[in-house]
């Protein structure tokens, strides 16, 4: 009887459950300590009035002999699907039709689980530093190869660091899988149009498959940044599109998120759109009824504006963060179009020993850099998501180091 050893090559302890250990140690030795924690990527502000009061009103349907529901269609309600399609899209002028949207329970789950419909012969490209779930699900899969030195064998690894301006240049060999996202967790980094057309043209070019991560795009307000990657010419033959109302609208505990895979998308002369279809049918049974009215919700006249006032708090906060930081003289990125600060820990220090300054010193918790892939040694992150009276005070302190 065998297991799938590619279980065994992933790293036991995650970033976070590091983390999580130390302060929890640091909590142990010192009860009075009052920890402040700027390291989380979880939405903390509640849930939008509109959103509870429609899902609401979805549980009472439910209780009634007319309104009960039993599985919902795999690929989400026709109301979610067309309302995505209206404001997520044709409102910036990109078609969209709802047979290529697909609402799941969250971009977590989509960019795992994308890797089913490809063969595990393909080289895969990600970002360095990076969201880890790209990485480590290619890694269980057994797409990713053997680990050498911290890096995966058959992993294209992108640098984006201070002399690439934290953007990935195109891989030199071919690049079947790329992963990309922006806004970017975990630097903050944005791509403009002229910028990610290169990637949609070297996809098209090559053949390959541009997994696009926008989970972050309710926080962009610059005019110049695309909020999807379907504002590009030629994005529909060569990219999928992951979307997301964790950051959104505060669905990290709801879950509920969508993945565009476009019609005309083929991969081997295959629709990928189609073989995704059959992979959700078969093992995925929809979002419930009332979390996708909750979704609805965020689209609605009075939702739209409360969705809004929660990510302008976080976007106050992350910009609390970088020019705090800033004017203390450090070298800090993102933190505009994004709620994640990115800066380079002071004096050449490592990352995991400038976290156990912070939470040692002046009791702050952060992300080391390097929990994100070996170019992210020597930074760290640094979100907007908590209160922000609490990130006023973390400033505060940071000023005192
Ligand atoms: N993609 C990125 C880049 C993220 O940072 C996160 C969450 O932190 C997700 C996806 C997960 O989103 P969801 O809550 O929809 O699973």
């Amino acid at each position: 009887m065998n297991i799938n050893e590619n279980f065994l090559k992933i790293q036991s302890s995650y970033l976070f459950s590091n983390i999580a250990k130390k302060v929890r140690e640091f909590s142990e030795a010192n009860p009075d300590a009052d920890i402040i924690r700027l390291g989380i990527g979880d939405a903390t502000r509640p849930l939008p009035e509109a959103v509870t009061a429609a899902m609401h009103r979805a549980v009472d349907e439910m209780g009634t002999l007319d309104g009960f529901r039993g599985y919902p269609p795999e690929y989400g309600y026709d109301f979610l699907l067309n309302a995505i399609s209206e404001n997520d899209f044709k409102a910036r002028g990109i078609n969209i039709g709802a047979d290529e949207i697909f609402v799941s329970d969250g971009a977590k789950s989509d960019t795992g689980n994308i890797g089913d419909i490809f063969s595990n012969a393909n080289t895969v490209a990600v970002c360095d530093p990076v969201y880890p779930v790209y990485v480590d699900t290619n890694v269980m899969c057994g797409r990713a190869g053997e680990a050498v030195n911290g890096k995966w064998s058959n992993v294209i690894y992108m640098p984006c660091t201070a002399q690439t301006g934290f953007l990935p240049e195109l891989p030199a060999q071919k690049a079947d899988l790329i992963y990309l996202c922006f806004p970017n967790n975990p630097t903050g980094m944005t791509i403009d149009k002229k910028n990610l057309q290169r990637w949609v043209d070297y996809a098209n070019e090559n053949g390959s498959v541009i997994l696009y991560d926008a989970a972050y795009e309710a926080y962009i307000s610059d005019p110049e940044i695309p909020h999807s990657i379907f504002e590009l010419e030629g994005a529909k033959t060569c990219a999928i599109e992951f979307r997301s109302f964790s950051k959104t609208a505060g669905f990290t505990g709801v879950r509920c998120a969508y993945t565009i895979i476009p019609k005309e998308l083929t991969f081997g002369g295959v629709s990928l759109n189609a073989l995704w279809a059959r992979r959700q049918a078969t093992k995925f049974n929809g979002v419930s009824y009332i979390t996708q009215r909750g979704a609805e919700a965020i689209y609605s006249p009075e939702g739209k504006p409360q969705v809004k006032a929660v990510i302008d708090y976080y976007k106050s906060n992350a910009s609390t963060i970088s020019e705090g930081l800033k004017s203390l003289g450090y070298e800090v990125y993102g933190g505009t179009n994004s709620p994640y600060v990115w800066l380079k820990a002071p004096d050449g220090m490592a990352s995991w020993d400038f976290f156990d300054l912070l939470l040692n010193k002046v009791q702050v918790v952060g992300t080391p850099g390097s929990g994100f892939g070996p170019s992210g040694e020597g930074y760290f992150r640094l979100t907007g998501f908590g209160s922000a009276e609490n990130t006023a005070k973390a400033l505060e302190r940071i000023a005192r180091l």
